[in-house]
C-alpha cells in the first residue's frame, strides 16, 4: 500500500500531518494563577491540543508553552468573523447598547451589533448634538452584496464600511471615533481547570453585600485579583455534604445569564459558596431603586426579562430545575446584565418553613397549583415563577398579590385568578405572562419557546 499500512510509524506521521490543528484566537485576556493553566493574550493565537472537556481546553501558545484555558475566552480562528474587532458586540440588545454608549459619554462612540432581524447588523452611535442620544442605523446591502449606511458610500465588507465612516460622517450624526473599551470579561467555569475546592487562605474578605436565607454574603478577592462574592452558610441551614457533591456539577453550568458558581470552601465551618460578583446586587432592589428611570423604559424592562429567559432556557436544556426563581434571586451586573442566581439551592435547605408548601418562608406567590397541591417541581413550575418574575420586573419590584395573605393567594391561584396587567406592560407582554400561568403545566410554554416569543415581541415593539 503506497505510504505504508495503517498503524505503521510512517502512516501515523502522515495521518497526523494531514489533520489540520484547530487554532483559536483569544477574545479576552486571561491570567493563569494555578499551575497547569496558561495565560491568554487578547488577539493571540493558540493551537488546541485537547477540547474533550466543555469548559477548559488544553492549548499551546506561540512560544510552545502548554496549559489549560477557559474555552469561553477563545473563538476558533476560522469562525472569528467580526469578533476580532473591538467595536463588534454580537448579540447585545438595543437597550444595552444605548446604556453602554451613554455611560461612555463620548462623541462618535459606536458599536456594531446583531440586529433584532437575524443576519442583519445595526450600527449604534452616540452623539451629543443637539443633545446626548444614541442613533441606530441598519447596515444595508445592495444587489451587488456591498454594505452601506447611506447608498452613496458602499463597501465590500463591514470593517471597510466602518473604516470609511471613521474618516467621513457620510450622512451619520457623527464620524465613527471610538468604541467602548474595557468591556467586562466573562466568568470562567470554576477558577481554574478542574478546581471547585477553594482554599480560604486565598480569599480576601471585604465588605458585606447583604444577607439572606443562608447567612451573610461578602465581597471578596481571590488571589488578590479576581472579584468574587462569598456566601457564608449559616450552620444548620443546609444539608452540607449533599450540597458539596452537587457543587461539582453546578460549577460546570455556564451561561452569560447565570451567576457562575466558582467553587466552595468545604473543609471548614461555616462553608463558603464562592460565586461571580455582581456589582449592582439583587434585581429586586435594583428595580425598586431605579423605578423612576426604569419604569419609563419598557425596552430595558423587556430586555431584562429576555436575559433571564435565556439563562432559564439553558437550565431547562440541562434538565436543571431552579425551584425558587424570583426577582430577589436574580442579580444585576455592569451594562445592565441580569443573571439568575441560587439555582437548585432550595433542595439543600433544611428549614421546614422554607421547604414545605405550608411553611411561612415558602415562596407561595411564585408557586403554581401543582407545587401548592403536590410539591411537584419541574421546568414548567419554573415557567410559572418566571411569569410572576416578569410581573415583578414590569411593576419595578412590587410585591405580587400585594398584602394578600398566603392562604388567600392559594385560594385565588386554585380558582384561576391571575395577577393583573402592570401599567407599564404592553398587551403583548402580558399575553406572554398569562401563558406562563396556564393552570396545567403541560399548557405552559417551554423557556425556549418563551425566549422566541419575547424576542418577537421586542422586535415588534422596538423596531430599530
Ligand atoms: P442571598 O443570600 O443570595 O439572598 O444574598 C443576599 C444579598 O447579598 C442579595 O440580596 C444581594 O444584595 C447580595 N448578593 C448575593 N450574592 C451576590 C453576588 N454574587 N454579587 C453581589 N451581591 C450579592
Amino acid at each position: 500500500m503506497p505510504g505504508g499500512t495503517p498503524g505503521t510509524p510512517s502512516s501515523k506521521v502522515k495521518e497526523k500531518s494531514m489533520i489540520r490543528p484547530k487554532v483559536v484566537v483569544a477574545l479576552y485576556p486571561f491570567k493563569a494563577v494555578e499551575g497547569g493553566d496558561l495565560s491568554l493574550e487578547k488577539g493571540a493565537e493558540y493551537e488546541v491540543l485537547d477540547d474533550s472537556q466543555d469548559h477548559w481546553w488544553k492549548v499551546k501558545d506561540e512560544q510552545g508553552s502548554i496549559g489549560y484555558i477557559p474555552s469561553n475566552y477563545v473563538k476558533e480562528k476560522e469562525l472569528l468573523g467580526l469578533q476580532k474587532y473591538e467595536w463588534y458586540v454580537g448579540d447585545m440588545s438595543r437597550q444595552r447598547a444605548e446604556s453602554l454608549l451613554k455611560q461612555e459619554d463620548k462623541e462618535g462612540c459606536f458599536v456594531v451589533r446583531n440586529s433584532s432581524t437575524k443576519g442583519l447588523y445595526t450600527l449604534s452611535l452616540y452623539t451629543k448634538v443637539p443633545h446626548p442620544h444614541v442613533k441606530h442605523y441598519h447596515i444595508k446591502q445592495n444587489s451587488r452584496g456591498e454594505f452601506f449606511l447611506s447608498e452613496k458610500h458602499c463597501c465590500g465588507s463591514i470593517p471597510d464600511l466602518v473604516n470609511y465612516h471613521r474618516h467621513n460622517s457620510g450622512g451619520l450624526a457623527s464620524r465613527l471615533k471610538t468604541s467602548p473599551c474595557d468591556r467586562p470579561v466573562p466568568a470562567t467555569a470554576g477558577l481554574s481547570h478542574d478546581k471547585w475546592e477553594i482554599d480560604p487562605q486565598e480569599l480576601m474578605l471585604l465588605e458585606e453585600l447583604g444577607s439572606g436565607q443562608f447567612g451573610v454574603v461578602r465581597r471578596g478577592k481571590w488571589r488578590g485579583s479576581i472579584d468574587v462574592a462569598v456566601k457564608m452558610m449559616k450552620e444548620g441551614t443546609m444539608s452540607e455534604d449533599d450540597f458539596i457533591e452537587e457543587a461539582k456539577v453546578m460549577t460546570k453550568l455556564q451561561h452569560q445569564n447565570l451567576v457562575q458558581l466558582y467553587g466552595v470552601c468545604s473543609k471548614h465551618r461555616p462553608i463558603y459558596i464562592v460565586t461571580e460578583y455582581m456589582r449592582h446586587g439583587s434585581l429586586l432592589n435594583y428595580l425598586r431603586r431605579h423605578e423612576a428611570t426604569l419604569g419609563v423604559n419598557v425596552g430595558m424592562l423587556l430586555d431584562m426579562c429576555i436575559q433571564i429567559c435565556k439563562g432559564m432556557a439553558y437550565l431547562e436544556r440541562h434538565n436543571y430545575i431552579h425551584r425558587d426563581l424570583a426577582a430577589r434571586n436574580c442579580l444585576v451586573g455592569s451594562e445592565n446584565v441580569v443573571k439568575v442566581a441560587d439555582f437548585g439551592l432550595a433542595r439543600y435547605v433544611l428549614d421546614d418553613q422554607y421547604t414545605s408548601s405550608g411553611g411561612t418562608k415558602f415562596p407561595i406567590k411564585w408557586a403554581p397549583p401543582e407545587v401548592l397541591n403536590y410539591t411537584r417541581f419541574s421546568s414548567k413550575s419554573d415557567v410559572w415563577a418566571y411569569g410572576v418574575l416578569m410581573w415583578e420586573v414590569f411593576t419595578c419590584g412590587k410585591m405580587p398579590y400585594g398584602r394578600l395573605k398566603n392562604a388567600e393567594v392559594v385560594e385565588r391561584v386554585q380558582r384561576g385568578i391571575i395577577l393583573e396587567r402592570p401599567k407599564a406592560c404592553f398587551k403583548e407582554v402580558y399575553e406572554v405572562m398569562r401563558k406562563c400561568w396556564s393552570h396545567s403545566p403541560e399548557d405552559r410554554p417551554s423557556f425556549r419557546s418563551l425566549k422566541e416569543q419575547l424576542l418577537n415581541v421586542s422586535e415588534g415593539l422596538l423596531a430599530d
